[in-house]
């Protein structure tokens, strides 16, 4: 990799399913981003390559584990049980560990680890990569905690759909359960993990708020006000956050943003971004708006707002935001959320 100089601010996104792309759906993200898109032949238009997330000045990312359950309908490839879901969330982090190896990124996984990559970034422009897990299925038991957090898991969202220990946002909607209390106990005593508030159901979010008063952020979700739907956040919720000194990412993804879109419809501009962002903000602050792309979430880049094409973009969001917030948003409000909890 040639040593080129980041741009600045940095950019940090805190949410993208990296490892997903590549083991689940194929993809070779190592490619530059046109080749990769050369490649693909299924209509969808890829957004994110480690080389895109290095021209783009991402100096840090939240990389997920994500398996997805088992659905007859929605999927039926999905994971059954948990030994299951464990075992893909392991070839997942092994991915992750091997990019490391491979100099392609570099884990974060404390305080120090975070400066340190920071000043490296400065000058190489590696991606850092914070590992988050999207759906607790993997951690078998709630004591399974501290092994995933020996393996580097920082960040843990409990639910995608609902599942063994929370309701989620899509099928499942219900509230914790005994094992999901057990889990916000083991999450409470870890003080290298915070919970990932993103597909919680509403139910769930407030049950988990009684038990676990640590760290807390939504790494990628949109205000209900917008989107009427379980998977956003409503003001209580969004007001709750910033209580607690958390950060909310935005999704960029066009039916988030906006009520009704279809795939195939005209994308909406940047300006559906910063109505999001400035509604969470005149909530709770501009300190704690960030962004949460879900870039390579299921989606490419004609289901993102004009003319988000790829990370490098997000620059954009200069033209739009705020002079004083633009910084902020792009990155440096998850730098400072990281930087005052992590050991
Ligand atoms: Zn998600």
């Amino acid at each position: 990799m040639e040593n080129v100089k980041p741009p600045k601010p940095p950019l940090v996104d805190a949410h993208l399913d990296l490892a997903h792309n590549v083991l689940d759906t194929g993809l070779d993200l190592t490619l530059p981003l046109e080749e990769l898109r050369r490649r693909c032949t299924n209509g969808d238009l890829p957004t994110v390559t480690l080389p895109a997330l290095e021209e783009a000045g991402a100096a840090l990312v939240f990389a997920t584990l994500f398996a997805s359950p088992y659905h007859p309908e929605h999927n039926p490839e999905g994971y059954r049980t948990p030994d299951e879901a464990h075992a893909r969330a392991r070839r997942q982090l092994e991915l992750y560990r091997r990019w490391a190896d491979e100099g392609r990124v570099r884990l974060v996984t404390d305080r120090a680890g975070l400066e340190a990559h920071l000043r490296a970034w400065g000058e190489d422009g590696v991606v850092g990569v914070i590992v988050l897990m999207e759906g607790a299925d993997p951690i078998r038991t709630p004591d399974e905690l501290a092994f995933w957090a020996d393996a580097g898991v920082r960040l843990v969202g409990p639910a995608w759909t609902g599942n063994r220990y929370a309701g989620g946002s899509w099928y499942g909607t219900g509230g914790l359960t005994e094992l999901g209390r057990a889990l916000m106990a083991a999450l409470q005593d870890e003080p290298r993990v915070a919970l990932d508030a993103s597909h919680l159901s509403e139910r769930s979010f407030w049950e988990a708020l009684e038990h676990y008063d640590g760290p807390l952020l939504a790494s990628h979700s949109n205000a209900r006000r917008f989107v009427d739907h379980e998977r956003h956040l409503t003001d209580a919720m969004i007001r709750a956050i910033g209580e607690r000194g958390g950060v909310i990412g935005t999704v960029l993804y066009n039916a988030f943003l906006q009520e009704g879109w279809r795939r195939g419809d005209a994308r909406p501009g940047l300006e559906a971004i910063v109505r999001n962002m400035t509604y969470v903000a005149d909530l709770i602050g501009w300190k704690r708006v960030g962004i949460g792309s879900d870039f390579d979430g299921g989606f490419g880049a004609h289901e993102l707002p004009e003319p988000l094409d790829r990370p490098a973009d997000l620059r954009r969001l200069v033209e739009v935001l705020p002079a004083d917030a633009f910084p902020g948003a792009l990155g440096e409000n998850w730098l400072r959320w990281l930087r005052n909890w992590m050991p």
